[in-house]
């Protein structure tokens, strides 16, 4: 399996090489020369463990990694740091089926793909002969953030450097972030938002000079944002495994299809979903969910890409984004893979701040419905869910839930409906405590408390005692000093 890039230079890459690159050289992003076809039946799966069909999944993806190579980077991954032995669990809530894929690490969906990530990479450098320390650059909305910082810290040959938004994240995840340990971490707040952080990043990336000056000093960079192809595959394979925790319950019959629902931002997640279509589930709907930053929605309801409007901080942070990178690769994919086109496109949203796509894309569109939730209805939803099911879902899981329930309403569709639940609602303990009707605290951290007396949730342990964490990286920087602060970070 070759990767090539979505804008259409001939600069093809094995998945080893793409991982190490993260971003192609024409600026585009990597994607595989074709999705390949899972080549077994759903059927046959029911049984296994979660590492076994996440093998199945990255073996038809990373073709030039040996199976050896492949387990040993799924068993150091998907092990005892899950909270949960079945890793992803499958429950009801109300009349969809959630995936729970927050019991990692750092108790965001971020974990499914960071923990593995890691250990894909050091293997690509190993089978690359990379003999440069690879620095891993990374914007967050929030999650991706500390999920990659708990991935890489102290893994040799590496730096990590990550820049969030300064006032558009959680008190948990800021603290979770700002007390990440490891000598090879640095952590810096922006002022500014998502967007700002993420291109800011990618110019460092296309900097040629710096690249030049970096190779000098022995560094490389790369990306642990869903941008690098490494992230994406591995979340390919937890929407096969629903389907078949599915099938295993008889709530569904082999080949009958589902639909999807994700809460979105960068468009990495609800992306791996069409992979899996691709690859051979049986999907009617991808529906994907926003907040109020709801370009997606626009985008889905008319081809048009327009991020000429405000941006908001809303209690759904990780999703507060207007430039949703991924969906420039299932833009290519649409288009019958047409690298000009793409890269036509790219550059209009850069000088106009805006495109419209073709007729062909649009018809390719029909495979998805787009919808939006406010906060005043993420929090209803949230209420809700807890008092007629007893059913904790966080801010981001409530924003899917409430799109889904609107797309039920519109098109009277009752397809199985698996909702992505992306992160744990201890995350975003004020909103969530709030949504439930518990009284105001003080802050985040005495949030999560209230809230684990009234539900008797588990607070999940990397959460636990989060208040008390030393606070190791202070450094704020104005978004024009992103590349100051990678210089600073490297002692250049
Ligand atoms: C990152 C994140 C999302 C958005 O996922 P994308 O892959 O960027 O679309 C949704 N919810 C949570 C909790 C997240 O951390």
């Amino acid at each position: 399996m070759e990767y090539k890039s979505t804008r259409g230079s001939k600069d093809v890459k094995s998945a080893a090489q793409a991982i190490i690159k993260g971003i192609a050289e024409d600026k585009g992003l990597y994607v595989p020369e074709e999705i390949p076809a899972l080549g077994e039946e759903l059927e046959g799966l029911k049984g296994l463990s979660y590492q076994e069909v996440a093998f199945r999944v990255l073996a038809r993806f990373l073709t030039d990694y040996t199976e050896g190579e492949l387990r040993a980077c799924i068993e150091s991954a998907y092990d005892s740091k899950f909270e949960e032995k079945e890793i992803a669990p499958v429950k009801k809530g109300g009349d969809a089926w959630f995936i729970e894929l927050y019991h990692g690490k750092t108790a965001a969906f971020k974990d499914m793909a960071l923990s593995i990530l890691p250990h894909l990479l050091t293997t690509a450098m190993k089978k690359e002969k990379e003999d440069k320390k690879i620095v891993i650059l990374t914007a967050t909305s929030g999650d991706t953030g500390k999920a990659a910082l708990e991935g890489f810290a102290d893994v040799d040959n590496t730096e990590i450097i990550v820049f969030f938004p300064n006032e558009g994240v959680s008190q948990v995840q800021e603290r979770q972030m700002t007390s990440q340990e490891g000598a090879n971490t640095h952590v810096f707040g922006i002022r500014g938002n998502f967007d700002d952080a993420q291109t800011g990043v990618k110019k460092i990336f296309n900097d040629k000079e710096l690249e030049a000056r970096l190779a000098g000093q022995g560094y490389k960079f790369s990306s642990a944002n869903s941008i690098n192809i490494g992230r994406l595959v591995p979340q390919v394979a937890y929407y096969i495994w629903s389907y078949v925790k599915l099938l295993e319950q008889g709530v569904i019959q082999a080949g009958d299809k589902i639909n999807i629902v994700v809460p979105t931002g960068n468009f990495g997640n609800i992306l791996a979903a069409y992979y899996a279509k691709g690859m051979g589930l049986p999907v009617n709907k991808f529906i994907c969910a926003s907040n109020k930053n709801k370009v997606l929605t626009d985008f889905i309801n008319t081809g048009v890409y327009d991020i000429r409007r405000d941006f908001y901080v809303t209690n759904s942070p990780s999703m507060d984004i207007l430039i949703s990178s991924n969906l420039e690769r299932l833009l290519y994919h649409l288009s019958g893979d047409d690298g000009g086109e793409i890269a036509a496109l790219m550059n209009c949203l850069e000088k106009e701040k805006q495109y419209t796509v073709s007729p062909k894309i649009r018809e390719g569109l029909k495979e998805f419905y787009g919808g939006y939730a406010d906060e005043a209805a993420t929090n209803r939803t949230i209420g809700q869910m807890y008092k007629q099911n007893g059913y904790l879902i966080d801010t981001h899981t409530a924003v899917a839930y409430r799109v889904y329930a609107d797309y039920k309403e519109e098109t009277g569709d009752e397809t199985t409906t698996v909702i992505a639940s992306t992160a744990s609602a201890y995350k975003f303990a004020e909103s969530v405590a709030d949504s439930i009707g518990l009284p105001k605290e003080a802050n985040g951290f005495a949030a999560v408390e209230a809230l684990a007396q009234a539900t008797g949730v588990r607070v999940p342990a990397c959460l636990q005692g989060l208040d008390k964490k030393e606070v190791r990286h202070r450094g704020v920087v104005d978004k024009e000093g992103l590349l100051e602060a990678v210089l600073k970070s490297l002692k250049m």
